[in-house]
């Protein structure tokens, strides 16, 4: 898509509101479709995939238990353009991204919904020889890497939190030989006894974990792994998984980002520069407060992106988010899975579910993710998500007010 669109600001015309959302994933569909409400609001998403990733399965598509990509047919609301393609620039001043194919496409308001990406892998060798699995292309070249290989190669995951876990889990159970090399604790966010249940079926599993002190990988090389108490180990396929990064586009357009480079914003998800540009998922830091990069806050953070630029259109003032957590789904290969409860504000309680019903709850949410995209499609301001005022009384006692940024400069007329 390489044409200029002309948006109400263009035009002169006041009856009609030009959103851009940048980014199909779960946060930037969700807000897509829930901005769909207002016939004289029109949408247009921008992703450079003509398919929605279902990034949560990225480690079945490694695998060969899953492709992880549907149809944006099945998730997309007919109302929402689609423009393939990808930004390369926010101009704030002119209200316009400029496409890596070429052009610009004019807006009222922007959503900012990117996602992350792979980590930084700055360990000696690790760029070279490891293999990320945070987006679709890394995950397809790697399932091509490890289908190439014999059963009995060495695969090594580095990083052991849940997206590490899964990943080792699923290879071992189709019959990979893996060792996961945790770094430090084995799932860092686990209770002791979650921690302990899921290193019984890692082991289980087949899967050697390295955990403790001594396990750092300090170098990668074309065969091996090294360790920071010495150890060498063996790996024919080395998949990176400690942590994600995200994408600089907003650093690079010159607007405000946490040291991660996510899009700094208020409570209400406004960019602290501009109050035209709203953030969701994995892209948004509001108020510098934790909120952890999750698909379970992604779908919340979308709709409340697109609940803010909503009552900004229709003259209300935006609420503050309000989102709480239920806990963190593991699964451990195909027949088990790991669900780890955790209180409202995200952190893991003592109770857990696991065995065939922690598969079950998996599978479910999985599915449940993709249907919720897709009923909001069919019925735009439907999606209702947990809430939970504590981010509210977070923010208080760190800032001393719960009016934000965005909703100040407004009210000084910037
Ligand atoms: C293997 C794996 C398993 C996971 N499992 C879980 C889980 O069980 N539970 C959970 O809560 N989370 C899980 N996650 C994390 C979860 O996938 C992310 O937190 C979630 O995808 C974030 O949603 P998002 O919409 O912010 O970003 P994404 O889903 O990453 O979508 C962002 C979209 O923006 C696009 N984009 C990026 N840059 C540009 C640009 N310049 N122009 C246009 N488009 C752009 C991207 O291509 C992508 O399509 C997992 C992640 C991985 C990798």
């Amino acid at each position: 898509m390489t044409e200029e669109t002309g948006t109400a600001k263009d035009t002169g015309r006041t009856d009609h509101t030009d959103v851009v959302v940048i980014g199909g994933g779960y946060a930037g569909v969700m807000a897509a479709n829930r901005l769909t409400q207002r016939a004289d609001v029109s949408v247009t998403l921008i992703n450079p995939r003509s398919t929605f990733v279902e990034r949560i399965r990225l480690h079945q598509l490694v695998a060969g238990t899953d492709d992880a990509v549907v149809a944006y047919d099945e998730v997309l609301g007919a109302g929402v353009r689609l423009v393939v393609d990808a930004v390369t620039r926010i101009d704030a001043g002119e209200r316009s991204v400029t496409l890596a194919g070429g052009g610009t496409v004019g807006y009222d308001y922007l959503v900012y919904a990117v996602g992350s990406d792979s980590a930084d892998r700055s360990v000696p060798g690790a760029a070279e020889f490891a293999h990320p699995v945070a987006d679709l292309e890394e995950a397809e070249w790697l399932r091509a890497i490890v289908d190439a290989l014999p059963a009995a190669a060495p695969v090594t995951v580095v990083g052991a939190g849940p997206t590490g876990i899964e990943t080792a889990a699923e290879l071992a159970e189709v019959g990979r030989t893996v060792t996961l090399v945790c770094g430090e604790a084995l799932g860092p966010y686990l209770h002791p006894r979650g921690r302990r249940e899921v290193t019984g079926r890692l082991a289980a599993l087949g899967v050697r974990v390295l955990h403790g002190a001594g396990t750092k990988a300090t170098a990668v090389t074309r065969d091996a792994v090294h360790l920071d108490d010495g150890r060498t180990v063996p790996s024919e396929v080395t998949i990176w998984t400690a942590g994600f990064g995200v994408p600089d586009l907003a650093r690079r357009s010159g607007l405000s980002t946490d040291a991660a480079g996510r899009l700094r914003t208020d409570e209400t998800l406004t960019s602290v520069d501009d109050v035209r540009i709203v953030a969701a998922g994995d892209a948004a830091a509001p108020s510098d407060l934790p909120l952890r990069m999750s698909c379970q806050a992604a779908g919340p953070l979308g709709a409340h992106a697109a609940d803010t630029v909503l009552d900004r259109i229709a003259g209300r003032r935006p609420a503050p988010l309000s989102l709480g957590f239920g806990g963190q789904c593991i699964s451990l290969g195909r027949r088990v899975g790991f669900f780890q409860y955790a209180s409202r504000d995200d952190h893991a309680k003592w109770v857990h579910l696991t065995g065939r019903p922690g598969a079950k709850l998996k599978e479910f949410i999985c599915t449940l993710t993709v249907k919720a995209l897709a009923r909001e499609a069919r019925k735009p301001g439907s999606y209702t998500w947990v809430k939970y005022a504590g981010r509210r009384r977070l923010q208080r006692a760190e800032r001393g007010t719960t009016l934000g940024t965005a909703e100040r400069a407004a009210q000084a007329g910037r």
